[in-house]
């Protein structure tokens, strides 16, 4: 019998991840990219078979396009006909959405609800769900929401120390991201310390262009340093990362600052490319570090200090340690960042394989601590098969 595939669509709002993940093997058979949509020159691209294909979509082409497209291609390669369900990546579930959710209109319209909390992201999100509707009709679609995980944070973690009115008629409280990965790395985790999810306790930290850290005591997410957006935390490829919000006004009122430019400048131009003014990339950033670039060598530095303060006030909700752990391109990949970041935390008695922390590189999981101290493991993330495994788990329980 031929395989079931899941086709998992992340929108962004110029560009659109995908994957076709099969459900017995859990491997991705096709996956890629559709990219600066809505410019001049959009472009999809492509992995299958281990083939890399790159196709230009139409100027100003948008995500039905970008769809539409690799719909076609799925069609040339005999795919579509094996794709039971359809996964979105949802960024803001807001208190809505406690997990993951089968698309119905009534989802829909929760998750139009919370699009004012996620304005670039959620009405990407559902372009993607309505294009894909379009096509594929009697296919069900499940939303997976990033935000989902995090909702076991208790109040005392989520709330910010603004008047609890704010919460409570306008939502304004820690909702946290990237929740579909550090579920994954929990799950992972808990396997490979050879200890139930239930009595797992891990700080988890996902270093992406986007990064978070997040505390997960007996297996549930306890605190996490993305907020309201996912601006706040730890310095990013672009985001500043935490700041004192009197500087929000202090552009404004004496840099002749507007709202949208403190905007563009927050989220687009600060972490690692604002500091080092250079570049967002992170393996770029050391490879200049090395070389001696100032500002390069200072962003690392700031990315690691900032990132070790987490980690180390994230044994305050945890109590115990099982092991740190290191996720997302930056975490997989940059052996140099995990030894500085387990430096800066010597006083917890984290030690060093320096071997190991070389050989955990490149989609390879590995414990890479010394022999002595708390546990520190490196494990590639799977976002797509989380929400594959959803989508599967949500569409079957419908069937039944
Ligand atoms: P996204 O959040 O867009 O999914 P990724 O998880 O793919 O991002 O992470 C991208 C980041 O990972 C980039 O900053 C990239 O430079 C970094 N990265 C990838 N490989 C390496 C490497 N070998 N060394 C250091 N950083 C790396």
């Amino acid at each position: 019998m031929k395989n079931s595939l899941v086709f998992v669509l992340n929108c962004g709002s110029s560009s659109l991840k995908f994957a076709l993940v099969d459900t017995k093997t859990e491997q991705q058979v096709l996956s890629g990219l559709a990219d600066s949509l809505g410019s001049d020159s959009p472009i999809l691209k492509v992995k299958y078979n281990g083939n890399k294909e790159s196709i230009d979509l139409a100027s100003g082409a948008m995500h039905q396009m970008a769809i539409d497209t690799l719909v076609s291609l799925l069609k040339q390669y005999q795919l579509d006909q094996a794709i039971v369900a359809i996964g979105h990546r949802v960024v803001h579930g807001g208190e809505k959405f406690k997990s993951s959710a089968l698309i119905t209109p009534q989802v829909i319209a929760g998750i139009q609800e919370v699009s004012q909390l996620a304005p670039l992201h959620n009405p990407a999100n559902l372009i993607g769900i309505e294009a894909t509707k379009k096509i594929f009709p009697s296919v069900p679609q499940v939303a997976v929401f990033d935000t989902a995980y995090h909702q076991t944070i208790p109040e005392h973690a989520f709330l910010y120390a603004l008047p609890y009115q704010l919460y409570k008629e306008n939502g304004i409280r820690r909702y946290g991201f990237h929740g579909t990965s550090h579920f994954y790395i929990a799950q992972q985790a808990a396997q490979m310390l050879g200890k139930p999810v239930a009595k797992l306790n891990i700080i988890c930290a996902h270093l992406g262009n986007g990064a978070s850290v997040t505390a997960i005591a007996n297996g549930l997410s306890v605190d996490t340093s993305m907020g309201l957006t996912p601006l706040e935390g730890l310095v990013m490829g672009t985001r500043c990362g935490d700041l004192d919000p009197a500087i929000n006004h202090y552009l404004i009122e004496n840099l002749g600052y507007n709202q949208a430019e403190v905007s563009v400048l927050f989220n687009q131009k600060s972490g690692l490319l604002g500091i080092s003014e250079l570049s967002n990339d992170c393996r770029l950033i050391e490879e200049s570090a090395a070389d001696g670039h100032q500002g390069a060598q200072l962003a690392l530095d700031i990315f690691c200090y900032r990132l070790a303060k987490y980690i180390a006030s994230y044994t305050v909700p945890l109590g115990e340690l099982d092991a740190v752990v290191f996720t997302g391109g930056i975490g997989e990949n940059s052996d140099v960042i995990r030894a500085n970041v387990l430096a800066l935390l010597k006083i917890f008695g984290f030690t060093l394989d320096q071997e190991a922390n070389l050989a955990a590189r490149f989609g390879n999981a590995g414990f890479i601590n010394g022999p002595t101290g708390p546990k520190a493991i490196v494990i590639p993330t799977d976002e797509e098969l989380v929400i594959a495994q959803d989508a599967i788990r949500l569409t079957q329980s419908v069937e039944q």
